[in-house]
């Protein structure tokens, strides 16, 4: 791909997809921000697997920014792009991946629950792309890339999970108004739309009756890899796709088709 010495920040990238996504990207050669949200072990796991990966590349540790921020917070975002600005000379791609999901029947749901996940899961994201957007913007010629983690239930409903299912399709108009609104200054916006992935989100997957039973109600049968999403993110990203705008490339072994 053409990623190398492009500059890119991958939010909630110490877990789960968004990690297989930053590995991917600094596989490919780029810079990259990983953006996490507090101190943990996962944060010191993720630090020590990246600089080894640089080190055995024999690339510089510079090419590599961690950086601490809860993306649904304006200050922090702020403060975030602030320091990859630093940091790499210009932006190139921003993954918008961070998010949280709870399950909850509607009729019980509390003001605060409702709040933080739009708050994570779409406020958030639109707060990263107006910074990444200034930045794609002030370039002599301008370009760049976005790149949103959505989830089949952008397009299916999921019962039980209303603001996850809201946010996501907030995502979808996010995708979409923006690649209309900016294609004539070169920015692409895109999405992924995975199905069921291995990752903590998914932590019931490790009873192996329900894993069962959900690959039982997936068209192909298969539980998506957190590897195979990096993979559709870094196409998207890339000038593969020059020509693909406002898509959601749904990677969910046809659970959408239903
Ligand atoms: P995960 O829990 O491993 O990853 C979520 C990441 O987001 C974590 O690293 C977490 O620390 C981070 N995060 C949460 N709140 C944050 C905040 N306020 N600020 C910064 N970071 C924050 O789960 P995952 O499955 O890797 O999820 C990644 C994305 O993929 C999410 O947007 C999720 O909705 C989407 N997705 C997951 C699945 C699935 O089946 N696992 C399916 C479709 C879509």
């Amino acid at each position: 791909m053409d990623l190398k010495e492009k500059a890119a920040l991958v939010t909630g990238a110490t877990s789960g997809i968004g990690k297989e996504i930053a590995k991917a990207l600094l596989t490919e050669g780029a810079k990259v921000a990983v953006n996490y949200r507090s101190d943990d072990q996962k944060k010191e796991e993720t630090e020590r697997d990246f600089e080894t990966l640089l080190t055995v590349a024999g690339r510089p540790s510079s090419d590599l920014l961690m950086v601490k921020a809860d993306v649904s917070k304006p200050a922090q975002v702020q403060k975030m792009f602030a320091a990859i600005d630093k940091r790499f000379d210009s932006l190139d791609l921003l993954v918008n991946n961070a998010g949280i999901q709870s399950e909850t029947p509607s009729h019980e749901l509390e003001t605060g629950q409702v709040e933080k996940e739009i708050a994570v899961n779409l406020t958030g994201p639109i707060l990263c792309c107006c910074e990444a957007l200034k930045r794609f913007l002030k370039k002599p010629r301008p370009h760049g890339s976005i790149v949103n983690v959505s989830s089949v239930h952008e397009e299916v409903p999921k019962p039980g999970f209303l603001p996850y299912s809201v946010s996501k399709g907030g995502l979808r108009n996010l995708t979409r108004t923006l690649a209309l609104e900016y294609a004539d200054k070169n920015i692409r916006v895109n999405a992924v739309g995975p199905g069921t992935v291995d990752t903590n989100m998914n932590s019931k997957l490790s009873d192996p009756k329900v894993r069962k039973e959900t690959q039982r109600n997936i068209p192909l049968k298969r539980i998506v890899q957190a590897k195979e999403v990096a993979r559709s993110v870094l196409f998207l990203a890339s000038d593969a796709a020059r020509n693909i705008t406002g898509q959601t490339l749904f990677m969910d072994g046809g659970l959408s088709l239903y």
